[in-house]
């Protein structure tokens, strides 16, 4: 049987990763830093650890087939675009690479995927809020909004020249705003979607929610779900990529709360105040992975954001809910 290493496995994308992978019959080992903190894993084998750490990096490749390298040192708006972060968000996420490459190469591994980023594409290129360029080839000139955004971007190129000097098989993506449940909600490293849902979840009928911004920037989001059935299917092709993994229903952010609003059922004011923002704008276009694929996501963003708020406003309530004496 195929063995699989799923490193970032106690993440939000890994945990669900090594769910799939279960699911569809495959051994799989996960690493991560820490333990997830929202499931049990179904996984064969857990080394908890730091991938950084070149003797643990070693270990976790011994007799796997097949990586998934989704470990990386990242977070929402809120953590990646403060400038407080950058140099542990470039130090930490490329030693990761550089080791699960290199030992990953050394151990006779011949296949990897890799997750990298939207946040790579040029930051003049996504001004225009209704109109964000967000083709595979309009990376180049680089010009990322976010350190995180340039590390994403060596890291691809790092797994790009793995392939051409020593024969491996290599699969990069870059995702668009991946959410669901059990993912990161609170503590500032959370996103978009899973900060919304808590804010209207903690929210009394008629009272207020505040937004970062004028709440007009534009994003699209992607259930994690259909993600994961695009990283499968380019897994199983001889695809490279680099292909982005998204939705193209582009909203404003006002839009996606008054959505996780509907889903709540309450009416409530929405307040703007200033805070760390990202690009004005940003959509998947998927032209390629249909291309190459023959598939794209397409469920629509309200199916994703009801399974969203019904588990974030379940934590919200665990967490507020007085204890039992
Ligand atoms: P996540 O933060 O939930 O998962 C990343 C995991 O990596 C965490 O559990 C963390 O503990 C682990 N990790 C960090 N440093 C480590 C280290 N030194 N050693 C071992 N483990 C370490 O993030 P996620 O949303 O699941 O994202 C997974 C991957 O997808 C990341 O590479 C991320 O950059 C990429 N990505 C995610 C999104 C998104 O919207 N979620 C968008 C674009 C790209």
């Amino acid at each position: 049987m195929k063995r699989i290493l799923v490193n970032g496995a106690g993440g939000f994308i890994g945990g669900h990763l090594v769910k799939r992978l279960k699911a569809e019959g495959l051994w799989v080992r996960g690493t991560d830093l820490k333990a997830h903190e929202y499931t049990r894993l179904p996984t064969d084998e857990f080394l908890q650890g730091d991938l950084r750490d070149q003797a643990f990096a070693q270990k976790a490749v011994q007799g796997i087939d097949e990586v998934y390298q989704l470990a990386a040192d990242m977070g929402g708006a809120g953590y990646i675009f403060t400038g407080e972060h950058d140099a542990d968000v470039m130090h930490n996420s490329a030693t990761i690479n550089l080791n699960t490459l290199h030992f990953g190469r050394l151990a006779g591994i011949k296949k990897f995927f890799y997750s990298s980023s939207a946040c790579i594409y040029p930051a003049h290129n996504q001004e225009d809020p209704n109109n964000p360029i967000c083709s595979e080839d309009s990376a180049y000139p680089a010009n990322p909004d976010s350190e995180y955004g340039w590390e994403k971007l060596f890291s691809e190129r790092l797994y790009f020249s793995y392939m051409r000097n020593y024969g491996l098989e290599v699969h990069v993506a870059r995702f668009h705003n991946i959410f669901g449940p059990e993912g990161t909600w609170d503590g500032g490293k959370e996103k978009a979607p899973a900060a919304l849902c808590r804010k209207v979840a903690m929210a009394k009928d008629g009272g207020e929610i505040e937004i970062w911004g004028d709440g007009l920037q534009t994003r699209s989001f992607l259930y994690v779900d259909e993600c994961l059935e695009g990283v499968r299917r380019m897994m199983e092709s001889k695809e490279p990529g680099p292909l982005n993994i998204g939705s193209e229903e582009m909203v404003t952010i006002n839009q996606l709360a008054e959505m996780a609003m509907g889903i709540a059922g309450k009416k409530l004011s929405i307040k703007h105040i200033a805070g760390p923002l990202g690009v004005r704008g940003r959509n998947s276009d998927n032209r390629l992975i249909q291309k190459k694929l023959g598939w794209a996501p397409s469920r629509p963003l309200k199916e994703g954001m009801e399974k969203t708020y019904r588990w974030i406003e379940k934590q919200v309530q665990a967490k507020t809910a007085p204890a039992r004496k």
